[in-house]
């Protein structure tokens, strides 16, 4: 059982899908280093494209994500004629010499557009990019409003991967948190995916929501691993009803705090094994015969913005409003506000806001924090051509270290550092040692538990 210790639970640090996080993003750098970067993409790059759809039917009070509820379909018809103007303007300086192995669609909630909607990004894209018969296309879809015709649609360019939202499967959680969604309907979901011949399903689900307790989690658990995925990603809610006002709809009175919150994390953690799954990473969970796991296994999984991946890609192409890309060189963001990401796309311009130049320094804390993340240890001479901590930076990272050391969070064998079991939680507070950009008490973070 983990053990709840609040002076790191409690602490605010990055969830680590990037470094420098994008609290380090700034307006400094917009569409002139953006240019630069697609234009250096050549025939040995891989690329990854993501696509943001910030549009639902109803709001989930505890959302997170980019998103909102249009007044009309009109609108979100109106987004995609930018999103097509945008890819066409990227694609304009990207090497049609480097492949596409991975698409993804997120939002929000991608199957909320009509199914020829979605067909004609992807043809837009693929009319831009060089895809192949092992593009692999992922979509982030709402069991409640997913149609025979998305499933048709998707399933017509090949290899597909759906990833589903089912969060609780108890009634008087789903009140609690405006997302009403008979079991049945995902099971009818599975069922017509499988008979569509989709090569791979992940589920959603979270604890730490209102209402919820242990006995709800482990029947959600145990429900949604009656149907098989593939995979699962298991999320604590963030509760920062400063930065989504939506969430003020949730009493916080029936959230779950301390200890009870890590009892809802291990009780998915055991339930999935006990169902055959193997964990990966803080979050993840996968078959043994998954390309997730045997990647974990090989030291090569990756982290990127969607959590856990295998995706090999050098470059990832964000479009769409707030989506975000990664480069050797750093990271961009794209203007997160719709009405504003329209009028700059049709002005003729990328619609960039800020982002991130990635130093040589940044890039070695990037693979130390990436290895950490994945791995729950990491070897500080197999990150070098040498030893690439600088003698300051390493002392610095080491006296940092020292009071999780003590507390039993973390065992350093020459230049190993290594997680222990009781740490394992507390991998985000052991890779924040690393990271020499974070300031004392940064409040953007949502808590460690
Ligand atoms: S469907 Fe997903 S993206 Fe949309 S409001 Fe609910 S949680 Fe957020």
């Amino acid at each position: 059982m983990s053990t709840y210790l609040p002076k790191y639970a409690q602490a605010a640090v990055p969830r680590y899908t990037s470094y420098p996080p994008a609290t380090q993003f700034h307006e400094g750098v917009g569409a002139l280093q953006y240019r630069g970067w697609l234009e250096a993409i050549n025939a040995s790059d891989t690329l990854s494209l993501y696509v943001h759809i910030p549009f639902c039917q109803s709001l989930c009070w505890y959302c997170g994500c980019h998103t909102t509820v249009p007044n009309s379909s009109g609108r979100a018809l109106d987004y995609v004629e930018a999103l097509k103007l945008e890819i066409a303007r990227v694609g304009k300086h990207v090497s049609r010499a480097a492949h596409v192995v991975h698409l993804h669609f997120g939002g929000g909630t991608p199957n909320y557009l009509p199914a020829e909607t979605m067909a004609g990004i992807i043809d837009t894209l693929m009319e831009q990019f060089s895809f192949s018969a092992e593009t692999e296309i992922s979509v982030e879809v709402d069991p409640r409003s997913l149609s025979r015709e998305h499933i048709k649609t998707l399933t017509g360019f090949g290899k597909v991967r759906v990833s589903i939202g089912v969060q609780d499967v108890s009634s008087d959680v789903q009140e609690l948190i405006n997302r009403i969604q008979p079991f049945d309907q995902v099971r009818s979901v599975v069922d017509q995916l499988r008979k569509a011949g989709v090569d791979s399903i992940n589920m959603d689900l979270m604890y730490g929501l209102p209402g919820q307790s242990v006995d709800h989690v482990r029947k959600s658990a145990s429900m949604a691993a009656s149907l098989e995925p593939d995979r699962f990603a298991v999320f604590g809610y963030a509760h920062v009803p400063w930065f989504k006002k939506h969430q003020r709809a949730i009493d916080k009175a029936r959230l779950p705090e301390g200890q009870e919150r890590l009892d809802q994390a291990d009780a998915a953690r055991t339930t999935l094994i006990e169902h055959g799954y193997e964990p990966i990473g803080i979050d993840h969970f996968a078959k043994p015969g998954d390309p997730l796991f045997k990647a974990y296994r090989g030291g090569h999984l990756r982290r990127n913005f969607q959590g856990y991946t295998v995706d090999p890609a050098s470059a990832l192409i964000g479009f769409g409003a707030s989506s975000i890309g990664s480069f050797k060189e750093g990271y961009i963001q794209n203007e997160p506000h719709i009405g504003k990401y329209k009028e700059v796309v049709r002005s003729g311009k990328l619609p960039v806001v800020r982002g991130v130049v990635v130093s040589e320094a940044d890039r070695r804390t990037r693979m130390v924090i990436e290895r950490l993340m994945c791995d729950f240890e990491v070897d500080l001479q197999d990150m070098t051509d040498g030893v690439r901590c600088g003698t300051s930076t390493y002392l610095l990272v080491m006296s940092a270290l020292e009071p999780l050391r003590k507390d039993g969070l973390v065992e350093i064998d020459h230049l190993v550092v290594r997680a222990t079991p009781r740490g394992r939680p507390y991998i985000r507070n052991i890779a924040a040692c690393f990271d020499m950009g974070l300031s004392e008490g940064e409040q953007r973070f949502s808590r460690v538990v």
